[in-house]
């Protein structure tokens, strides 16, 4: 009988009975348990005899990651729009963004009416090029940012040197590197910022959630008021049932704080994820190997990389395939074999369907403005390459035990056998 792929009605390689995510520990009920308890759901709460889950959390993920200082902030997108802020960027200034991520990475510049300029990437990780972004800069250009995609860590050896020979400061979007290594440093300790994300998806999680990492107490100061409307934690404990946020007033701020449900469980999840980024790695350097034999390219880091973490496991396809069925056809096949959503890249910032600055009427700052954000004015080609021959397998996935990354293997090697000419029939 003829082989059959899963997606035409064949048999599937895996059943689909993966781990799940996000994975509830004992500590995780036990934190939620204790807000629950404690009278005080938020940092502008009043003070209940503790220090918040929120403060608490900070300093857990600054001594985790090595930085100074660490402000819990609602969200991924409000991190980095808060380290824009308190690196002073704002209207009508230039932010280097990498041309393959998230839309986040271009709409939170967007948010503090910033322009961002879409730069291209490196073909063997997606991440912002060093040559690109020398060609990027400006005299207007007043932050860097980048993206560790996917499973990469960002050239930051080289794009480290051209943000300070320019004096520009460098933000490092971490959203999807949460314990990732660089030169034996986290990274998120390169430049003047680093950004997380504790959403749903992420490699740590409360769900939603983010924080901002940095070295420097100043910029720390700044980051506080902006995620609290202006007020920063008093340094002395206060009275019993009084606010814990004083009115320090340097410069205003939003509403961005983390709350305490959500820090809860971030202290929690914190607690089993080295152990978790160890698993991954373990299996992803495993189904390098296998993959790299059908002619498949597993996503490169940069030389200096000491520990790799798994956002999304992402692997270049063969250029046969991508010429002929394209890696959606091929994503598809795959998740039917193995019952698992596997995706294609995101699409380059220029061509992405979510980045439409000018569909918001907040974004009519004028012709100048409208001109500068207007996404087909990019040329992004190695973005775009990128994304049309990667694609991108879950994390959960790589949590598995190892027999079912065999199969993995097994899948993407039955799959490329058989996707060019083969209907089952
Ligand atoms: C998820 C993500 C963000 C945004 O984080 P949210 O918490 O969803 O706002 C920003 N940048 C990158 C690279 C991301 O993956």
């Amino acid at each position: 009988m003829l082989e059959k792929l899963a997606v035409y009605g064949g048999t599937t390689v895996h059943d689909g009975n993966w781990p799940n995510w996000p994975q509830c520990t004992e500590n995780t009920r036990r934190n939620i348990n204790a807000v629950l308890g404690s009278h005080r759901w938020s940092i502008s709460g009043q003070y209940r005899g503790q220090s918040s889950w929120e403060e608490r959390f900070g300093q857990a993920f600054a001594l985790y990651t090595g930085a100074g200082y660490c402000v819990p902030t609602s969200t991924g997108t409000a991190s980095l729009s808060m380290a824009l802020e308190a690196c002073e960027v704002g209207a009508y200034d230039e932010v280097i963004v990498p041309g393959v991520s998230w839309v986040a990475s271009a709409s939170a510049v967007l948010g503090i009416n910033a322009i961002p300029v879409l730069t291209d990437v490196e073909p063997e990780t997606g991440c912002l090029d060093p040559e690109a972004l020398e060609r990027a800069i400006t005299s207007r250009t007043r932050a860097i940012t980048v993206v560790h995609l996917g499973s990469a860590v960002a050239n930051l050896d080289r794009l480290v040197a051209i943000a300070k020979a320019h004096s520009i400061p460098l933000i490092e979007d971490c959203a999807q590197a949460h314990g990732a290594r660089y030169a034996g440093r986290h990274v998120g300790c390169f430049g003047a910022a680093g950004t997380f994300s504790m959403q749903h998806s992420k490699l740590l999680t409360s769900g939603e959630g983010g924080a901002v990492i940095t070295d420097d107490a100043v910029l720390a100061r700044r980051l506080a008021h902006l995620r609290a409307d202006g007020r920063t934690l008093s340094a002395q404990p206060p009275g019993m049932d009084e606010m814990a946020l004083v009115e320090s007033a340097e410069i205003m701020g939003s509403n961005y704080c983390l709350s305490e449900f959500h820090a809860a469980i971030l202290v929690a999840q914190l607690e089993a994820l080295d152990e978790q980024l160890a698993h991954r790695r373990s299996n992803a350097a495993v189904l390098d190997r296998y993959l790299v034999s059908l002619g498949c390219l597993p996503q490169a880091t940069a030389p200096r990389t000491t520990e790799r973490s798994h956002y999304t496991y992402v692997v270049r396809l063969p250029q046969s395939i991508v010429e002929t069925q394209g890696a959606e056809c091929f994503a598809a096949a795959l998740s039917a074999e193995i019952r698992l959503p596997c995706k294609t890249m995101y699409s380059a910032l220029n061509e992405n369907r979510l980045y439409k600055p000018l569909s918001r009427n907040r974004f009519g700052l004028g012709k100048e403005f409208t001109d500068a954000v207007d996404p087909y004015r990019y040329q992004l080609p190695v973005a775009k390459e990128f994304s049309r021959s990667c694609i991108a397998l879950p994390h959960r996935m790589l949590l598995a035990d190892p027999n079912a990354i065999e199969l993995v293997a097994a899948a993407f090697e039955k799959v490329v056998r058989l996707i060019v000419n083969n209907r089952g029939a």
